[in-house]
């Protein structure tokens, strides 16, 4: 579902691109915009929202954007506003009431109450470089690759996510299941039926560092090691956690990494023990000990 902001970007990228959009306050006070400009008042303060909004509006097609603030919170307002204006230097500025009287007005916009825009009534596609569906930290990735912000790690805050290390893996795939954001990825090479590499990697993107992957590894193969970047987010290649050889185990079929064995540890417990039933602990302790 779009959320607001989303809404607004949809709505802007099907306009021709407005020559300013001033990003109001909830409790700013109302304003006269001349036309070809839009009003558009946040459902709260300006202090409340992401540091990558205005890149995001910009990144849509606005030509300027201007901040119209409410002073309530006044040091926290001036904060996100020279957070927006260092991310895209001459593009934000603070909004400045005109004294002229307006005889024709520019348009205004009260989040969360955003039109369909025309284009999508009518079924023609919107196109942005700016996915109005993905979350405030994606769309932010992607102002940022369409404005070419240079140093994007000192104007914004750090981006959810963690960069991980992979030791002992067994190739489980538990940590692929477990991941809401499809981060996780086990890619297959084959060589032929039986052989072949297995590869753990994480999409960086896609990450946004909630932690369960590591939780739920069953051998706790998984660590931190540091927090994402944006930097490191605008990498496109997924980063190889861990790789093995494996091959199948002749009697059941399970994978085993390797790849000079034809039984997996399990099948060689039962050939050793025929009479032991194994419980689950026990299981997991012989993966991880003999694969
Ligand atoms: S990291 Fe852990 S959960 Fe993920 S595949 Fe490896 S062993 Fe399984
Ligand atoms: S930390 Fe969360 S989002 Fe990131 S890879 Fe692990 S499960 Fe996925
Ligand atoms: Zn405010
Ligand atoms: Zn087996």
């Amino acid at each position: 579902m779009l959320d607001s902001v989303g809404l607004l970007l949809r709505w802007l990228a099907a306009q021709d691109s407005p020559e300013l959009v001033v990003i109001s306050c909830a409790k700013a006070p109302a304003i006269s915009t001349p036309p070809g400009a839009i009003n558009a008042i946040l459902t709260g303060c300006i202090a409340q929202e992401s540091d990558g909004v205005a890149a995001q509006i910009l990144a849509v097609g606005a030509r300027q954007v201007s901040i119209h603030t409410c002073g309530i919170h006044k040091d926290a307002e001036t904060k996100k506003a020279s957070i927006w204006k260092n991310a895209t230097p001459g593009l934000v500025t603070d909004f400045h009431p005109t004294r002229k009287r307006l005889f024709r007005q520019g348009k205004t916009i009260s989040l969360p109450h955003v039109p369909l825009p025309r284009r999508a009534v009518l079924g023609f596609k919107i196109t942005s470089p700016i996915d109005f569906h993905a979350d405030d930290q994606e769309r932010t990735a992607q102002a940022i690759e369409a404005l070419s912000i240079s140093d994007p790690d000192q104007v914004f805050s750090a981006p959810k996510g963690v960069q991980l290390d992979a030791n002992g893996c067994t190739l489980c795939g538990v940590c692929v299941k477990a991941c809401k954001n499809d981060a996780l990825q086990i890619q297959t090479d084959t060589n032929n039926g039986r052989e072949r590499v297995e590869k753990l990697v994480l999409s960086q993107r896609l990450c946004r560092g909630c932690h369960s992957c590591i939780d739920l590894c069953p051998v706790g193969a998984l660590e931190a090691t540091q927090p994402q970047t944006w930097r490191t987010l605008q990498d496109p290649e997924a980063q190889l956690l861990f790789q093995s050889e494996t091959r199948k185990c002749k009697n059941c079929g399970a994978r085993i990494k390797s790849i000079d064995r034809e039984l997996c540890a399990l099948c060689v417990h039962r050939q050793e023990n025929p009479f032991q039933s194994v419980p689950l602990d026990s299981v997991r302790k012989l993966l991880r000990a003999r694969e």
